[in-house]
């Protein structure tokens, strides 16, 4: 897997790729993150990659010219990089795209600055918008750092212990089970019991209805897109769990 980034701040993505799983994922090169200053691309003798809107307005628009050489210098003859604009207008990001973009192999990320990029490059060169989430940002490298962290935690071999991205918020459409270390007791409060029992699959059944109790409560939009096996609805109705998941369910339907 390779990620090219194109940015007029290059520094601001160096710090949070030279550290913890992705700085690992790095050096075993499970994946290749490049980062590419638009800047080097501009043609004027200051340098400039934005100027003022025609028709007036506010702020200052990226240039379409150093975009365009920048992401010639990164993709390939054919073009067979995946390009992506950050951008608030995108499709909304979540763990669905993530697992998507984690079979490509080239994604090529674009962070907009200012008012964002000229609409004859985003027209022509762009093969897809995202957004993190409806809310501005002043700049797509945070939005990008986002993407490129959630991708590569997928990539095969990425995470220490293979099956943890599986059982994490967001694999199903459940929050995971709470979680609990070392105290046993903390400020009075106890680890739950069965926890200790060493029982794998009353351990497992208790965090499955954690998990599900605890999307009820918060996320009950997710519950409602979630299926249960056959032994879960067992489990469910033993626990006079299931006809509120079914409420739920008919309700957002
Ligand atoms: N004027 C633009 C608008 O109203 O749609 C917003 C531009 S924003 C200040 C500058 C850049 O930040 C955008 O071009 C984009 O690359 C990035 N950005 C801002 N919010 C974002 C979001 N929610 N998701 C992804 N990228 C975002």
């Amino acid at each position: 897997m390779h990620f090219d980034v194109l940015t007029i701040f290059p520094d601001l993505l160096e710090s949070p790729l030279k550290e913890s799983i992705i700085r690992r994922a790095r050096e075993k090169n499970q994946v290749r993150i490049n980062v590419t200053n638009i800047r080097d691309f501009a043609t004027d003798k200051h340098s400039m990659t934005d100027d003022r809107p025609f028709g007036g307005g506010e702020g200052m628009v990226m240039k379409p010219e150093p975009l365009t050489a920048a992401l010639s210098s990164v993709n390939d003859e054919n073009k067979t990089g995946r390009v992506i604009l950050l951008s608030p207008q995108g499709r909304q990001y979540n763990q669905k795209m993530a697992e998507e973009l984690s079979t490509e192999e080239h994604l090529i990320l674009i962070c907009g600055r200012y008012e964002g990029v000229d609409e004859r490059f985003r027209a022509k060169s762009i093969d897809e918008e995202i957004s993190i989430g409806d809310y501005i940002l002043t700049g797509g490298e945070l939005a990008a750092m986002i993407l490129i962290d959630s991708v590569t935690r997928l990539l095969p071999g990425v995470l220490g212990c293979s099956d943890s991205a599986d059982k994490d918020t967001f694999s199903r459409h459940l929050l995971k089970h709470p979680q609990y270390t070392r105290p046993r007791e903390f400020e009075d409060v106890s680890i739950p019991e069965v926890l200790l029992s060493g029982d794998h699959q009353r351990i497992e059944e208790y965090r499955f209805l954690e998990s599900v109790t605890r999307t009820m409560d918060r996320r009950p939009d997710l519950l409602a897109r979630e299926w249960f096996s056959k032994q879960e609805v067992a489990l469910l109705k033993k626990n006079k769990l299931y006809q509120t998941v079914r409420d739920i369910q008919e309700s957002n339907e």
